[in-house]
């Protein structure tokens, strides 16, 4: 059977890549093969990265308004292509169509933060910093910036970043993650239908090859990255080499703590929702779940229980509560992970393995899936598994929750269940993490605020969206003034 193939798209026209190496698109519902996607090459980067840079004075000149205004007729066509997209994006990524949904609109109130401009983008000014003599600080845009992302949210994570770049005045090039190319394919469809002026957006798709192109390349001024964390971090360090501004987030073990006073009903509906949510391939998802004291036993009993009840299945299904994993490859190491848990001598209470879904024999399916007594120092305690596996550490006290917390090697997010003032405050004043949810399992910083988190979550020092952005975008350029 033919299936399309993703095709780039550089100066406002889609271009077929020069590239003989192709990878397959499955449908991860289904096990099937549902496009194919080209691996650019140096030269598609090198063209998408001139036309990108070629259209940088004359967008940079472009009034903030009317560089806004592109993003409000953006903005538009997105809420009229909002079920398309999400459509598109379970059909390739595989999660629910509800949280399909979800993604879209986090993408799009992006765009409708970044129109903000003309107040988030202002600059700042001093009269007679000594006599007779004034200072400004202008923001000024610097030139090509481009976006590496991932897998798992392939609608919204480039937008977590390029918004902002078009309205600060740069222009750009989105390099998708090669698993799930289509939604953004889909997305530059709509962007070619809003018209922006040639150049200023780009797109390639490919894998490694296209990454060290765009990390190589002269003319490009800064990367926004995220991934898993040694990408991260490769990412960091060949970006510092190559004197490129670098923001690099990474992933995640995210522990979940529940204290004895929490309230248990809505505490375990909402736990739940944070570790299968997206079949556990969130970087803000519950990976670790520990209850405190006495309340183990009947947080371990309703946690499974209302596991259990969670119906697996093809996404695009309203009726479904969690779909497949993304890949393959990915689920065979999610399975590999709970073969790990049980060799190390952790007590599996539910078993993902095998789950099977009527009417979908191929997919890529692993069913909800929990270990008991787990100690911090086993593998599926510390490495990320990125898939619906639930490791519950029984601790004492909030201070074996915050040390939990701490000696992981991640530190992304966390999140505490409790009813007391006063253990909230040590939680988050001590915990190490930068995402923190309070009685929320899934502590995910709106379009207003930064997202990331620290430690080896984190390579950079500004991060996804919020305020700051605007500072990555832009170099303060200071002016002295004096006039005789
Ligand atoms: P990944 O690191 O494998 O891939 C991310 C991107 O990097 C892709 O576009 C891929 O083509 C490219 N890439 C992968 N390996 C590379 C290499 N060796 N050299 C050059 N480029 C390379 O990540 P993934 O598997 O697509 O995504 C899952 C990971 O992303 C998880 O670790 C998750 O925690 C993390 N994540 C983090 C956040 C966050 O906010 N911190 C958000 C979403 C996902």
């Amino acid at each position: 059977m033919s299936v399309p193939i993703m095709k780039n798209y550089i100066n406002d026209e889609w271009v077929q890549s020069n590239s003989k190496v192709f990878g397959d698109v499955f449908n991860p519902a289904k096990g099937e093969k549902i496009a194919e996607v080209a691996f650019g090459t140096n030269q598609d980067v090198n063209t998408a990265v001139q036309a990108a840079k070629a259209a940088f004075p004359e967008w940079r000149e472009t009034p903030a308004l009317t560089r806004a205004r592109y993003l409000f007729r953006l903005k538009e066509a997105f809420e009229e292509n909002f079920e398309d997209i999400a459509r598109t994006l379970t059909s390739e990524q595989g999660k629910i169509i509800d949280e399909a949904r979800g993604e879209v609109r986090r993408m799009i109130e992006n765009v409708e933060h970044a129109t903000g401009i003309t107040t988030l983008g202002c600059g700042y000014s001093f009269e007679d910093i000594a006599t007779k003599i004034d200072c400004v600080g202008y923001r000024q845009p610097i030139g090509v910036f481009a976006a590496i992302v991932p897998f798992n949210f392939p609608a919204m994570v480039p937008w977590w970043f390029l918004p902002y770049a078009l309205v600060t005045g740069n222009t750009y090039v989105v390099k998708p993650s090669e698993q799930v190319p289509m939604t953004q394919t889909k997305i530059f469809e709509i962007i070619e239908e809003v018209g922006f002026p040639k150049g200023v957006i780009n797109m390639v798709h490919g894998s490694r090859d296209v990454v060290n192109a765009l990390l190589d390349h002269k003319d490009i001024e800064g990367i926004s990255f995220v991934g898993a964390t040694p990408t991260a971090k490769y990412i960091y360090e060949r970006c510092g080499a190559t004197g490129k501004r670098c923001q690099a987030l990474g992933g995640a073990k995210n522990v979940v703590g529940v204290m004895p006073d929490a309230f248990l009903s809505e505490t375990i509906s909402n736990a739940v929702a944070s570790f299968y949510g997206c079949s556990g391939q969130r970087c803000l998802a519950g990976s670790i779940l520990a209850p405190v004291g006495d309340i183990a036993d009947e947080v371990v009993k309703q946690f499974l229980n209302a596991a259990k009840k969670i119906k697996v299945g093809n996404g695009l299904d309203e009726n479904t509560g969690m779909g497949p994993v993304a890949g393959k490859v990915h689920q065979e190491r999610i399975l590999d992970y709970i073969e790990k848990g049980i060799a190390e001598g952790a007590k599996l209470i539910l078993d993902g393995r095998n789950c099977k879904v009527e009417g979908y024999p191929d997919g890529y399916y692993v069913g909800p899936t929990i270990f008991d007594n787990v100690t911090p120092d086993m593998a599926i305690a510390t490495d990320e598994i990125f898939g619906p596996v639930v490791s519950i550490i029984r601790c004492k006290d909030l201070d074996e929750v915050i040390n939990l917390i701490n000696t992981r090697d991640f530190a992304n997010a966390t999140s505490i269940y409790t009813q007391n003032g006063s253990v909230v405050r040590e939680f988050k004043y001590r915990v190490k993490p930068s995402m923190v949810g309070i009685n929320i399992g899934i502590a995910a910083p709106m379009s207003f605020f930064p997202f990331g988190g620290s430690g080896n979550s984190f390579f950079g020092d500004i991060k996804g969206h919020g305020q700051e952005i605007f500072h990555f975008f832009t170099d303060t350029k200071v002016v002295i003034e004096r006039w005789f």
